[in-house]
This record gives C-alpha cells, sequence and structure tokens, in this order.
C-alpha cells in the first residue's frame, strides 16, 4: 500500500454511526432511537423498520450484498451467519429488502454453540436481537449488526449480555454515590476500557507445515534455539517490512471499522507484536476487540502471515496476554479514579477506590476464574506473566495515602496526624510513577486500573462483568451505610478508614514474580490457583452465586451453565492436544529418528569394515534409540491414559490436569531430546529457530 492515507477521511466510513444516523434518519426516527437508548427501552416496529431501511441502503453503497448478525457466544469468539438482501418479485426479477424485523430479531441455526445445558435438544433454537447501542458496520460486503444471542426461554447464551447488564447495574449502584456527594447532573456511569492485544505474526508457509500449530494454535513439540529473547533485542525494535505492511494495512482495515488503533510495536518476544486502541465504552471496547482480532487474522492472511494469538504458542518464550485497562467515568468524561483537585473530588476518590480494593479482595478468586483458560494456564504464574494470585499495585505515592488513613498519621504534614477524609487535600500523585511494577496483575496507573492476567484469546467481557459486578455490589454496600448517615463526613471517615484497613492483604508492591510473595500471599491467607483445574470449582461459590444473581447479571442456570462450558472447554481443548501430541509423535517424529538412526548404522557398518573410527556416529545412534525407545514408552502412557478418563465433570478436568498434561510433557521432553539429535535435514517440521527468526 503505497498510497497516501486521509485518515480522517477513512475513520469510520465503514460504520453506521451516530452521524450517518443523525444524516439518513428522519430526526422523529432519530430522536426515537436517540431515545430509546437513553432510557433502555425497545424500539417501536415502524421505527425499526425506517432504520433498516436506512441501514440497507447505506450498506448497499458500501458494496454490501448480505447482511449479519454478529454475535459472541460462550466460545469467546463471534459467530455470524449471512443472508444477502434479496428477495423475488412476481415478474421473476429480484430486490434488495430488508425490514425491522429482520434487524432487531434473528434466528440462526444455533445448535451447536454451547449452551451449558440452558438449551433442550428439543428447542434448540437460539435467537439474536440487535444491541442498538452498538453500531453496525460493513466489512466483506456484508452488513454487520451486533447482536445478543439467547435462548428460547430468555436465558442468555452469549458474552455481550451480561456485559451490558453489568454495565448498567454498575452505573445504577455509583450514580447513588454521586447523588450523595451532591451530584445532580450525572445521568450515566460509563465503564471505560481499554485493551491492548499481545499476538505473534509468523510465516504462512512455515505454519502450515506444523500440525500443532494448525490443529491447536501452539507448538506441543520443540526445542529451544540457541538464541532467545535473552538480547532484548525485539521489544520496541524495528519492525520487519513485511510486518509493518501487515500492521499499516491492519490500521486501515480498523480505522475504516471506526476502531481507534492508536499504538503499535515489537513485543518482548520474537515475533511478537501488540496493539492497542484508545479506550472507549466497554461495549464498544468489548466489540472492538474481537473485530481487531478477526480482522488481524485475515488481514496476516492477506500478507502470507498468520497471527497466533494463542498464549503460549513457544515454550521458553513469553507468552501472549492482553492488558485490560478499566476505569468508571460519568457521562460528561469526569473519570472517577482520578484524584482530584478539591477535597470533596478526593473523598469520592476514595471511595471508588475503597470500593474497588474491597471487592477485588472479597472477589479475587470469581476475577481469577474469568481468565481461567487452558491456554492461560501455561502463561499465569510463570516466569513474565503475572503471577496466578490476585493483588493491586497502588503505587507508592497512593500506598502512602492509604497507610496514613490506616494508621491515623499524616501524609505529607507532620503537624496534622490524620488525613481528614472530604477535608484535606491529596497529595499529588503522579502518573509517571505510578506504573512501574510490571509485576502486578492489577495495577493503578493513575487514574485506571490496568488488569494483566487476562490471556490474548479470551474475550474481554469476563473480566469486565466481574470488575463492574463487583463494583456495583461494593458501591451498593456503600451507599446503603452513608445513606443512613447522619454526619455524611465522619461516617465517610469512617468508612474509608475501616475498608482500607480490614482489606489491605489485597494490596502489594514488591515483586509479583517472586517466591518470596507466594509464601507472604499463602500467609496473608489470598487464594492461588495456579491452574484452571483448581481455579474454576470456586466460581460456582455460592459467594459468587449471590453476587450475580443479587445484581441480575446471570440467573442461577446461566451462571452454572457457563461454569459447564468452561470445564467442557477445557477438557476438549487438552484433549486434542493430546492426540496431536500422539499423532505428531507417531507419524512423524519417531519415522524421522528411526530413519536418521538406522541411516547411522549403516554408516558405522560400512565403516567398521573398513576400519573407520566411528565413534561419533555410534554414540548419537545409541542415544538416538535410547531415547526414541523413552519416548515409544511416554507415548503408550498417554495413550493408555486417555482410554481411562474418569466420570464426574471435576474429576475430569483434574485428570487432564494431573495426567493427561504431565503426560504430554514428559513425552515433549523426549521427542525435543531427538530433535537436537537429528540430523536437521530429517526433521519433520520447522524448528523453532526457523518459525522465530525467519
Ligand atoms: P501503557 O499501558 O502501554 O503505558 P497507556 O497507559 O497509555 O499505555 O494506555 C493503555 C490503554 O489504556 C490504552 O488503550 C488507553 O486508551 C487506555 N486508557 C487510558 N486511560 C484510560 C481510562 N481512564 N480508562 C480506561 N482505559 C484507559
Ligand atoms: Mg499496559
Amino acid at each position: 500500500m503505497s498510497h497516501n492515507l486521509n485518515v480522517p477521511e477513512i475513520f469510520a466510513s465503514d460504520v453506521f454511526n451516530e452521524a450517518v444516523m443523525k444524516q439518513r434518519l428522519h430526526p422523529d426516527i432519530y430522536n426515537a432511537w436517540k431515545q430509546c437508548i437513553q432510557n433502555s427501552t425497545p424500539l417501536e416496529l415502524s421505527v425499526a423498520n425506517e432504520i433498516a431501511e436506512a441501514m440497507k441502503d447505506w450498506a448497499i453503497e458500501k458494496g454490501a450484498t448480505h447482511y449479519t448478525h454478529w454475535f459472541q457466544p460462550m466460545t469467546g469468539i463471534t459467530a455470524e451467519k449471512h443472508d444477502s438482501f434479496i428477495a423475488p418479485t412476481d415478474d421473476g426479477r429480484i430486490i434488495m429488502e430488508f425490514n425491522g424485523k429482520s434487524l432487531v430479531r434473528g434466528e440462526p441455526d444455533a445448535s451447536s454453540f454451547p449452551s451449558g445445558g440452558l438449551r433442550a435438544t428439543f428447542e434448540a433454537r437460539g435467537y439474536t436481537a440487535w444491541d442498538p447501542t452498538a453500531f453496525a458496520f460493513v466489512k466483506d460486503g456484508s452488513l454487520y449488526i451486533p447482536t445478543c444471542f439467547f435462548s428460547f426461554t430468555g436465558a442468555a447464551l452469549d458474552m455481550k449480555t451480561p456485559l451490558l447488564r453489568s454495565i448498567d447495574e454498575v452505573s445504577r449502584e455509583a450514580m447513588r454515590i454521586m447523588r450523595l456527594f451532591g451530584d445532580t447532573e450525572t445521568k450515566r456511569i460509563v465503564t471505560c476500557v481499554g485493551a491492548e492485544q499481545e499476538y505473534f505474526l509468523l510465516p504462512k508457509d512455515m505454519y502450515a507445515q506444523r500440525e500443532d500449530l494448525r490443529l491447536t494454535g501452539r507448538t506441543l513439540f520443540g526445542a529451544l534455539p540457541p538464541k532467545g529473547q535473552e538480547l532484548d533485542d525485539h521489544y520496541f525494535g524495528t519492525i520487519r517490512t513485511r510486518v509493518s505492511k501487515f500492521m499499516r494495512d491492519l490500521d486501515e482495515q480498523l480505522w475504516r471499522l471506526g476502531i481507534l488503533s492508536k499504538t503499535k510495536h515489537n513485543e518482548t518476544a520474537p515475533c511478537q507484536h501488540e496493539i492497542a486502541p484508545i479506550y472507549t465504552d466497554a461495549n464498544s471496547a468489548c466489540d472492538a476487540n474481537q473485530l481487531i482480532m478477526m480482522v488481524m487474522k485475515k488481514c496476516a492472511a492477506k500478507h502470507n502471515l498468520v497471527c497466533l494469538l494463542h498464549e503460549k504458542p513457544f515454550a521458553g518464550v513469553n507468552g501472549s496476554g492482553k492488558h485490560n485497562n478499566w476505569s468508571l467515568a460519568t457521562d460528561t468524561g469526569h473519570n472517577l479514579f482520578s484524584p482530584g483537585k478539591t477535597p470533596r473530588q478526593n473523598a469520592r476518590f476514595l471511595v471508588f477506590l475503597a470500593a474497588f480494593i474491597k471487592g477485588i479482595d472479597e472477589y479475587q478468586d470469581f476475577l481469577r476464574c474469568t481468565v481461567a483458560s487452558a491456554g492461560n494456564d501455561h502463561r499465569l504464574g510463570s516466569h513474565e506473566a503475572p503471577p496466578a494470585i490476585i493483588s493491586i499495585f497502588l503505587g507508592d505515592e497512593l500506598n502512602a495515602v492509604v497507610n496514613s488513613i490506616i494508621n491515623g498519621t499524616n501524609y505529607t504534614d507532620p503537624e496534622k496526624s490524620v488525613m481528614r477524609i472530604g477535608v484535606d487535600v491529596l497529595p499529588s500523585i503522579p502518573k509517571d510513577t505510578t506504573d512501574r511494577n510490571r509485576t502486578s496483575p492489577l495495577a493503578f496507573t493513575g487514574n485506571k486500573f490496568e488488569f494483566r492476567m487476562l490471556g490474548s484469546s479470551l474475550s474481554i467481557a469476563g473480566p469486565n462483568i466481574a470488575l463492574n459486578t463487583i463494583m456495583a455490589e461494593e458501591l451498593g454496600k456503600f451507599a446503603d451505610e452513608l445513606e443512613q448517615a447522619d454526619d455524611f463526613d465522619s461516617a465517610l471517615q469512617k468508612l474509608v478508614c475501616r475498608t482500607f484497613t480490614e482489606h489491605q492483604r489485597i494490596i502489594f508492591g514488591g515483586n509479583g514474580y517472586s517466591e518470596e510473595w507466594k509464601e507472604e500471599a499463602a500467609r496473608r491467607g489470598l487464594s492461588n490457583y495456579p491452574s484452571t483445574a483448581q481455579c474454576l470449582p470456586t466460581y460456582i461459590s455460592q459467594k459468587n452465586i449471590d453476587l450475580v444473581t443479587s445484581h441480575g447479571i446471570y440467573t442461577e442456570d446461566e451462571f452454572r451453565a457457563r461454569y459447564e462450558i468452561y470445564l467442557d472447554a477445557y477438557r476438549k481443548i487438552i484433549n486434542i492436544e493430546a492426540k496431536t501430541c500422539l499423532d505428531m509423535t507417531l507419524h512423524q517424529i519417531l519415522p524421522a529418528a528411526v530413519r536418521y538412526a538406522k541411516d547411522l548404522c549403516q554408516g558405522i557398518l560400512t565403516k567398521k569394515e573398513l576400519r573407520i573410527p566411528c565413534k561419533a556416529e555410534d554414540s548419537i545412534a545409541r542415544k538416538l534409540s535410547d531415547t526414541t525407545d523413552k519416548l515409544y514408552l511416554c507415548c503408550e502412557k498417554l495413550r493408555e491414559d486417555l482410554e481411562h478418563i474418569p466420570e464426574g465433570k471435576e474429576d475430569i478436568v483434574n485428570y487432564y490436569h494431573d495426567t493427561i498434561v504431565t503426560d504430554m510433557q514428559n513425552l515433549r521432553e523426549q521427542a525435543d531430546i531427538l530433535e537436537s539429535l537429528t540430523d536437521k535435514s530429517y526433521w519433520p517440521y520447522p524448528t523453532y529457530s526457523d518459525l522465530l527468526f525467519y
């Protein structure tokens, strides 16, 4: 692409956004839509019909022939089914047709999406409903309509529905606090999210040669290359031409879709990169992140690359995550996690901070579960990724403020002994010094919290649902207490001091990667679930069920269904990996090693006849044969263990984690030794150095 891009002109050019609606809809229709968004009321069919007509005309001008209800099932990715606009006429021609009914409601053939038992087989239908708060867009010749996905009985079968519920709920409870502080103007509180996305790019031809990458998204084998990331020469390094062409193309496509793609750079590992859009409201951010992942994959293919979103494509090399930056703001754009300039604003900030600290402490396990997956198990707690233990990093300044409140000592002024909330001004908290601790899973970064435990392939909806719900719960409890108070300021002072004191164990500023922290965290009673198998059962604890049902985020059935789906996904992923492992071992690795050993032995025989020394070949051939035998034993063990899967949901998941994953590791160890012993020309697939240093 050598043409000059007019970015402001192309930005959002493929989005049916508010500006387009204002321009293309009759003012009455536009206002009716606006009303429905502001008050969360349903659209009348006549209004929907008009919008559908305008959408269709606009989409056809953009080259669309089809429309699709785009939804986010519990697979974590998005789904779409395309219908064309065509409708036959009496005289054998067609017209392009689209009406309000088709816009508002769809019925995809949804029987094969996971429902966790929410959809009985006799009523396998699922329905999609337009989310009028998210904008439709045109991509690849189709009009994409963002939708929620639910069952015949109305149970949510997707990630978007609970996210929308949580966004409303945290707004409702936060508004109670706003009113207590005398705010009469704010109408809504907005959840703001900016997700940084990491990914790997590999050459397509090499990817195609590896069954493990194609079937599981990660390498199940591979000896470490002589060079890794130790030189740190990739991080922020110059971007390869091929990659930079991809990135340019990607940016253009994302901008057209109205995504605020802002930052791109090389990451720590070779072939690893990052993209970050500017933050938006959580619903848009979630849609945008799904689109980014989708467009990245397509765009990579166009450039003869493959985009890997797996959390750990390569052992021994940094994995990929997502950083979920989260904050709350008023509808007029005031960030509630910004330490303010007046005592009043500071008091409000401290209330929101206290609610956050209390909520994270009380619902650590819930938040942890939202990032539990087979892929992320390789990452959390390993040397470069955040630990599996949840803690909050506040930074020196804010930490000192919190401590001064807990201890009744003053932060800056030794004359005053107590920091009086609502009366004193906070010491200023410089934004730049707040983000130093990269080992923290949840860091305060000046005016937002950055949650770093998300895996690169996961939907960001999960943790945002958790963060919103937890906040709603704590803010609601605070409001209950403060609304009853006779003296607001002194009640506030007590509440904040008590909360910081009771929940200070969750605050940690040290090295989250260290062994000492694990011990310290255990002493503090923080939970530490290094694996999905250990973590998931806590998801459906009574405490979590009460939390999500009391706020109407999930019904108990919906919540339990998700648990089933997560368990099931884990089991299925490990099962595919194990079978791929066996397949590659038996059909590629063993034959290659045997062939090489055989050729070596023939050479040895010839040399021996001629009385030529052959110690090297002899030694390699023996090691090869020895390792081949060991590998075969590992193979047999894995095959056998796969035939003895226990009954019972939790037992299955534990078994896959304890037995199958261990078998695979043992098998890999032998295979990687073979790789290092075998002549490269015999080796059946590209090695780590081929893949990472192409
Ligand atoms: P980094 O983490 O690389 O230092 P930044 O702090 O600039 O980068 O921002 C990372 C992400 O956080 C971006 O997507 C940015 O738009 C987003 N972000 C910035 N401010 C907020 C906020 N108040 N709420 C939510 N996300 C935010
Ligand atoms: Mg970051």
